[in-house]
């Protein structure tokens, strides 16, 4: 695996692949990496013939400074872990290379997207999300981008966005990689204690437990996971039975055949988020 620490290096590295016309396929990360982010690799080591796995912690996007400050950085070990899997490129910036003073970010039209669920808790953190993305797409310019349904408002948000971002490239949807107890798999999962990481797991099954058989409503299902997670000390922000595609709410289940159910609590020092599709 080959290093970049510069965009001028990263150039150097893609010149090859791109004069040959190979597929690149591109896996932005903030590193810590886990299970969930190794799948990406291996899917785009699967589907192209270059890949690309970037590791930045964007400032950007974080709208509380003492996250952004406790946010885990591990690169030697994560540099192991693209090793053992075989990626071919990791891109490792510092802030000045990906922001340099005199870049600009474009102003994009996040829509509804930004107002709702996660943009409604954390106000800017999807603008910060959308600049970091395009702008690492166009040091890449990968043909094919992969990103996780674990942060499916994310992701969603790029699919709206691709259009204004005009550069080309596939957008593929991963699914979400859990631990045996069901807990989806997430950089900060390391912040929480014992007792916390215990309880964790009710967050995916509450999650399962939507189904519109047992439940006369949307809305009945939300009062039921609510009390439920409250009762394990956790605070919920929100549990929300979305369309999977623009993300609104649904007020009965047949309203939309592609639903997403979308929860994020607090538990002890971290937020977790999660979420599952049903029919
Ligand atoms: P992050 O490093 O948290 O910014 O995540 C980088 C990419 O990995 C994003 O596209 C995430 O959606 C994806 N990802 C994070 N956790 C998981 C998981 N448990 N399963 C699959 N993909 C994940």
């Amino acid at each position: 695996m080959k290093i970049a620490k510069t965009n001028e290096a990263l150039a150097t590295l893609l010149q090859d692949a791109k004069a040959a016309n190979h597929s690149i396929g591109f896996v932005p990360t903030m590193g810590a990496l886990h299970a969930g982010h190794i799948a990406l690799i291996e899917q785009s080591k699967r589907e192209n013939q270059i890949t690309v796995c970037s590791i930045f912690v964007n400032p950007t996007q974080f709208n509380d400074a003492a996250d952004l400050a406790k946010y885990p950085r591990t690169e030697e070990v994560d540099a192991q872990k693209l090793e053992k899997v075989d990626c071919d490129i990791l891109y490792l910036p510092t802030v000045d290379e990906v922001y340099p003073s005199d870049w600009q970010s474009p102003d994009f039209d996040l829509g509804h997207f930004d107002s709702i669920m996660e943009g409604k808790m954390r106000p800017g953190h999807f603008k910060g999300m959308a600049q970091v993305v395009y702008r690492l797409l166009y040091l890449v310019r990968p043909n094919k981008l992969y990103m996780g349904q674990k942060d499916l408002q994310q992701f969603t948000i790029i699919k709206h966005l691709i259009p204004q971002f005009n550069l080309g490239f596939e957008l593929i949807c991963a699914p979400i990689v859990r631990e045996a107890d069901g807990l989806a798999m997430s950089s900060r999962n390391v912040r929480l204690s014992e007792d916390e990481r215990a309880i964790a797991p009710l967050i995916y099954k509450t999650l399962t437990t939507a189904n519109p058989a047992n439940f006369k409503s949307p809305s009945t299902y939300r009062d039921f996971a609510i009390t439920q997670l409250e009762h394990a000390y956790m605070k919920v922000e929100y549990v929300e039975v979305v369309d999977r595609n623009s993300l609104l709410p649904v007020n009965n289940w047949t309203e939309s055949q592609e639903k997403a159910i979308c929860v994020a609590v607090q538990l002890g020092p971290i937020r977790l988020i999660d979420n599952i599709f049903i029919d």
